[in-house]
């Protein structure tokens, strides 16, 4: 007796769900994450495993060309996926992520176009009375697979280009922007209806579906384009939650029970977190996931907030040396200038004489979750003085010196006090409190959401300009 493969598959696949949940749940804390990621990768490869095998066993002779052509491109992809990941900077990841979403985007919108041409392979001696019925989900199948594909396709098109600052952050705020994207879900409904009223194979069924692809990718383009900076870190997870329902959608299209599993979890996973960053960041999600609905722009006038005072790393060094209580604010600056080591040596420095040192971590600083978190702990700076930005923001008013190393948006005023800002209501490290504040950064250029820090004017701020790690290391 030979081995039943489908049997075979059904089983790794089983495993494969498994392990996928167990990563999930090692990802949700930092102890377990590197364990969550080992699961991730062996269930992956069991996956792959299986389905190559499935794919070869239910190929015809005549096909058989299909085999080494898939197996070269798994090698090549794999080649391209293992540099890339491999030359990634820190820095680079989140676009990096974007721009693989954008390909299981892609895949869907592929998959589902499959779906159109090949039709529906309905059994044979399928009941008459039930072929419509079946041919109407498949088209229903193809159609959502396309619109979630092709939206999450040049959604994350555009993430990739704003994160990597080749697009301008700033929101784009076409007029009428929220009938826009209504009008293109009410669109959506008709086309689809149409799709599957339409005689099938029929030369109008192709237009319906080419239209509502083009809309659909349209969609995505203006949705993401019209989110602004600041919410930038929702978008990719949003986005990142799209993908799953995209590779949901095609799991129904392909009768693949895992791709279904999976692309449920990242989904799901994904909805919920992005729902998390809303509310610890006091955004509306409804806002964010419906491109930036009821968002105003904002008024173009700059406002004068007076002058800037500098200084430089000596008198800085006086400062901190003078100091009993002093905590840093590190942000995307320093993941740029890879301040982190030199930050971690003036830590232990002044620890060394006596002086509390606390780090005050913002939950969106940097370009990815946790990306604070991971180079101070690169750099060996202990767990316990790195405090989340609510266990810190009290403490302020008591802190002597506060070092904002390269961080903007997450320590701007305007957030709180200035309710036509594009970042209005966002929680902010209220470094301003402190006796005195030092900015390390290049110029007085804003942030990554486009936005002027009143921050920089104000009496106790001192701005030290440069590289940070150079102007850290000057210090020390
Ligand atoms: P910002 O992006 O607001 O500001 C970074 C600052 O660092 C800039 O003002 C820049 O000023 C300075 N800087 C850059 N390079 C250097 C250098 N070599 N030396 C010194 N300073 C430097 O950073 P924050 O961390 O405060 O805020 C994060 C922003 O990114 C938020 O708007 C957040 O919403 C967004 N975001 C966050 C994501 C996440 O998941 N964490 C994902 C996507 C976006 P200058 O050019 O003058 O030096």
């Amino acid at each position: 007796m030979g081995i039943d493969v489908f049997s075979l598959t059904t089983a790794a696949y089983i495993v494969a769900s498994l392990l996928f949940i167990l990563s999930l749940a090692g990802l949700s804390r930092h102890e377990s994450a590197k364990n969550g990621l080992t699961y991730g990768m062996v269930g992956m490869a069991v996956a792959l495993v299986a389905t190559v095998l499935l794919v070869i066993d239910r190929t015809h002779a005549e096909n058989a060309v299909a085999i080494p052509l898939m197996i070269g491109a798994i090698v090549i992809g794999a080649a391209i996926g293992l540099w890339r990941a491999k030359i990634v900077e820190m820095t680079g990841m989140p676009e990096l992520i974007a721009l693989l979403h954008s390909f299981v985007g892609l895949a869907a919108v592929l998959i589902g176009w499959n779906g159109h041409l090949e039709g529906a392979q309905l059994a044979l001696g399928t009941n008459p009375e039930d072929v419509a019925t079946l041919l109407n989900i498949h088209d229903a199948e193809v159609a959502i697979g396309i619109f979630i594909g092709a939206v999450t396709f040049t959604g994350s098109i555009v993430a990739n280009l704003k994160l990597s600052a080749r697009m301008k952050s700033e929101p784009l705020m076409l007029p009428g922007k929220n009938f826009i994207n209504i009008g293109a879900l009410v669109a959506f409904v008709f086309l689809t209806a149409g799709y599957m009223g339409a005689e099938e194979g029929s030369t109008a069924q192709d237009a319906l579906l080419l239209v509502l692809t083009v809309l659909a990718l349209g969609l995505g383009w203006h949705l993401v384009a019209s989110i602004g900076g600041g919410d930038m870190p929702v978008v990719v997870s949003m986005l990142n939650s799209y993908s799953g329902w995209a590779a949901a959608a095609s799991g129904f299209l392909l009768n693949n029970d895992l791709l279904i599993v999976t692309g449920a979890l990242v989904g799901s996973s994904g909805a919920y977190l992005s729902y998390i960053m809303c509310k610890a960041m006091n955004r509306s999600f409804i806002s964010v996931i419906a491109g930036g609905f009821g968002i105003e722009a904002p008024s173009g006038d700059a406002k004068d907030y007076g002058e800037h005072r500098e200084i430089q790393a000596e008198a800085a060094a006086e400062l901190l040396a003078g100091a009993s209580s002093v905590v840093i604010t590190p942000g995307y600056g320093m993941a740029v200038a890879q301040a982190q080591y030199p930050v971690a040596e003036l830590t232990a420095h002044l620890r060394k004489r006596g002086v509390e040192v606390r780090f005050g971590i913002h939950p969106v600083a940097g370009r990815l979750p946790g990306h604070m978190n991971v180079l101070l702990a690169e750099a060996k700076v202990p767990y316990d003085i790195v405090l989340e930005m609510d266990e810190i923001n009290e403490d302020f008013g008591s802190t002597d010196v506060v070092l904002v190393i390269g961080a903007n948006d997450t320590v701007n005023p305007a957030a709180l006090d200035e309710p036509n800002s594009p970042i209005a209501g966002m929680p902010v490290l209220e470094v301003w409190n402190a006796r005195d504040v030092i900015v390390f950064k290049r110029s007085m250029a804003p942030g990554y959401a486009g936005v002027q820090n009143p921050l920089f004017f104000k009496e106790n701020s001192h701005m030290l300009f440069g590289d940070a790690k150079d102007r850290v290391e000057d210090i020390v």
